[in-house]
């Protein structure tokens, strides 16, 4: 197949452009580089099947293609909230754009939506037939809402052009390649704990989420994309729920850290549960998370470790 990945040189797309060209596809990656990085593709680089440019999604872009990807958008909320109206357009006009690409080359496109569209969820798990607790004019509303459009925008031209759509809701993902400055939680915990600086728990730490390795999430996204029997919405996570306090004594456990515990006030907004309901993925796709946090986090605090003394971690807290 001949591939698309916008957001291609960011954390999941850079493992996701990995992996295809391992399995023998051909990729082109689109990206503007508002939060990835030349260093996250540099040893894909030399792949003669793979193709890189630097083009920003709200621009319309002409290609042939059988599968689109569309995963361009920054996912860290200190990273949308910065431009809060740019991450609005790149959701919403980059969901138009890919979706009219794939309308003129019959490509089939996939969006990487997310469990943010359920907002503070009240339904526990949440499942795909949740429609979600979010608020419309909050700080983290240009990324839930802009993202809610683009799940409308899919169905839409599913409905009115027939176009093949695949709709993913990513749940939290981690592993090598967040960036330094990301500001997540587990790049956050890692960096700090490896520095022996104090760890920042937003919150008192009893807000829950459930994270999936980076290589179990890219395995959900190809086999959503390669199967005939479904459009989505598919919940691709792993539903082991962890609180945040739970996770920073984790960090620190496996780091040998010294590092204390600090508290800082809770961004608003901030959901306090969050766990995917992913039996419609693992009947569909037969497909269930392997790597456990116990197996996944040693690999993201290697990938840290020579990283920790040369970039700060971010010491911003979003609003
Ligand atoms: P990331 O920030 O590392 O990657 C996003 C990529 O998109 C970056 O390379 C960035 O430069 C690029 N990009 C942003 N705006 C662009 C624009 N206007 N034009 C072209 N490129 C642009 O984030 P990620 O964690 O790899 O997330 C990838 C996708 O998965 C995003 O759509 C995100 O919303 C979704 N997602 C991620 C998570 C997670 O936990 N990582 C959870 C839910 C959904
Ligand atoms: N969080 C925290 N300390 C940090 C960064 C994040 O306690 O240094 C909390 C944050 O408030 C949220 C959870 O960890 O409750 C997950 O945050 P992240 O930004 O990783 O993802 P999201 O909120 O988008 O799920």
């Amino acid at each position: 197949m001949k591939v698309l990945i916008t957001g291609g040189a960011g954390f999941i797309g850079s493992h996701l452009a990995e992996r295809l060209l391992a399995d023998g596809h051909s990729v082109i990656i689109l990206d503007n580089f508002h939060t990835g990085s030349r260093d996250n593709i540099r040893h894909l680089v030399p792949h003669e099947d793979l193709e890189v440019y630097r083009h920003d999604v709200t621009d319309p872009y002409r290609m042939e293609v059988d599968w689109i990807f569309n995963l361009a958008c920054p996912a860290s909320p200190i990273h949308y909230q910065r431009s809060p109206v740019k991450t609005v357009l790149t959701s919403v006009t980059g969901a138009i754009n890919a979706l009219q690409l794939a309308l003129e080359t019959k490509a089939r496109v996939l969006q990487a939506s997310t469990s943010e569209i359920y907002g503070n969820p009240q339904v526990h798990p949440q499942p795909e037939g949740y429609w979600g607790n979010v608020n419309t004019i909050g700080p983290r509303s240009c990324y839930d809402e802009g993202k809610r459009v683009a799940e409308t925008l899919m169905f839409d031209f599913h409905r009115e052009h027939h176009v093949d759509i695949r709709l993913a809701r990513i749940f939290n993902t981690y592993g090598p390649r967040m960036r330094c400055d990301d500001g997540r939680v587990v790049s956050n915990f890692i960096l700090q704990a490896l520095r022996g600086e104090p760890i920042t728990i937003f919150g008192d730490g009893s807000q829950t989420r459930s994270f999936c390795y980076v290589d179990d999430m890219v395995e959900g996204l190809i086999r959503l994309m390669a199967q005939d029997r479904t459009t989505g919405p598919l919940n691709l996570g792993n539903p082991d729920e962890r609180s945040i306090g739970r996770i920073a004594e984790l960090i620190v456990e496996l780091t040998g850290s010294t590092s204390t515990i600090v508290y800082r006030p809770l961004p608003q907004d901030d959901p306090t549960r969050r766990r995917p309901d992913i039996s419609r993925a693992q009947q569909v796709l037969d497909w269930a998370p392997k790597v456990t946090l116990e197996a996944g986090l040693p690999q993201v605090i290697e990938y840290f470790r020579p990283l920790a003394d040369r970039h700060r971690p971010a010491d911003k807290a979003p609003q």
